[in-house]
């Protein structure tokens, strides 16, 4: 039996590495997930989750929170004054090592995972090998030469969870030049809040210390909630330089396939890149299953996935550019839709 099933060796235990493991079916599938940080991958602040990739966890066992009701969400000048009151989206936001637990516990106890960077994919043995390695991915180069290096972006973030729920009038997004940050409740009683800010400072690693201080600068003049929670960040609050994978036309080739940030790794603007993860791993892991072709997978997720990495750079361009002229029908759609596939996805 163990002869006749087919080798998949998965590099990346993230999202996307261990939502594929927890979805091929072991009778048919020997899978190896091979991570190089796997103390890491537990970490993280929170995820907004769509319905999308709710209905795609649901699908392999593992359940979700329903979306919380929010109320006096809006989108705000810098200085607090409210552009639009913006429905709540259909979103769940999700503590992310709750998510990773949930996934970890997802997966099936015949899965062997390996702690190793693999420097060399083309070196792994397996039918296939699969590329959940992130917007660093090795694999990635084998399956598009020209896509080997991922792209640099002005951009970087803060994320921090705190505790005590939000003022419902300080809930929401506030746009300005070359800036924005985010207020939302994760629970009764913890708020979820991010930035994002063009950047001076240098390449990684990231000072957390150096970030804020630069963050205090630049939202200086803001509505004194955003100075307040820069001043009081928390020991939890993570600084990350954001970066882009090269736009793809394809994500398979001979026995490489590419799912998640390695695919397509973009801005967090429309929060698809973990739900993108998910569904490119649980749409990729049944396509497998019942023995159908991987070009049809590519088929199905590369044009939405490619969209939504367009879509994402544009709505930062938007948020943060000097004319900021919003019409309220495009706004509206844009954020309570989240670039939802409108087609099944496999
Ligand atoms: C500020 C911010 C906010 C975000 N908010 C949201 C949100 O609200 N909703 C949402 O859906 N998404 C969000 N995202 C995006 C989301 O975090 C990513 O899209 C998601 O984590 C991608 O998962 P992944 O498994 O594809 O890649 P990763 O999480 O990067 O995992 C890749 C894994 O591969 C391992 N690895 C890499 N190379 C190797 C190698 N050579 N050998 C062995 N292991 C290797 C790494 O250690 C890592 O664990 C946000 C991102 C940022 C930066």
């Amino acid at each position: 039996m163990r002869g006749q099933r087919q080798r998949v060796a998965v590099i990346g235990g993230g999202v996307a590495g261990l939502t594929l493991a927890a979805t091929l079916d072991p009778r048919r599938f020997e899978v190896v997930v091979h991570e190089a940080q796997p103390d890491r991958v537990s970490g993280g602040a929170a995820l907004g989750v769509w319905p999308s990739a709710r209905r795609a966890l649901a699908r392999i066992g593992v359940a979700t929170p329903a979306p919380a009701a929010v109320s006096g969400a809006a989108l705000q000048t810098l200085d607090g004054r409210r552009l639009i009151e913006a429905p709540a989206p259909p979103l769940t936001l999700m503590d992310r090592p709750a998510l990773m637990s949930a996934l970890a516990a997802a997966v099936p106890s015949s899965v062997r995972h390996e702690e190793a960077l693999i420097a060399d994919p083309a070196g792994l043995d397996g039918e296939l090998v699969v590329g959940a390695d992130g917007v660093r991915s090795q694999v990635r180069g084998l399956v598009s030469p020209a896509a080997v290096r991922r792209r640099a972006t002005p951009w970087v973030a803060l994320r921090a969870v705190v505790p005590g729920a939000p003022d419902p009038r300080e809930v929401g997004e506030y746009w300005g030049p070359g800036r924005l940050f985010g207020i939302t409740p994760l629970a009764p009683d913890r708020t979820y809040w991010f930035t994002s800010h063009r950047s001076r400072l240098g390449p990684e690693p990231l000072e957390v210390a150096a970030v804020l201080a630069e963050a205090s600068d630049v939202f200086a003049g803001a509505a004194p909630v955003i100075g307040h929670l820069l001043a009081t960040p928390g020991a939890n609050t993570l600084a990350t330089r954001l970066w882009l994978a090269p736009p793809m036309t394809r994500y398979v080739r001979g026995r490489y396939v590419v799912v998640g940030d390695a695919a397509h790794a973009t801005l967090p603007n429309l929060g698809r890149g973990a739900c993108d993860a998910i569904l490119d791993a649980v749409s990729l892991g049944r396509t497998l299953n019942r023995g159908g072709s991987l070009l049809g997978w590519q088929a199905r997720r590369l044009p939405t996935t490619q969209a939504a990495h367009l879509g994402a750079r544009t709505m930062m361009e938007f948020a943060t550019s000097r004319r900021l002229q919003p019409s309220r029908d495009w706004l509206l759609r844009a954020i309570t839709r989240g670039g939802e596939p409108v087609a099944p996805t496999g």
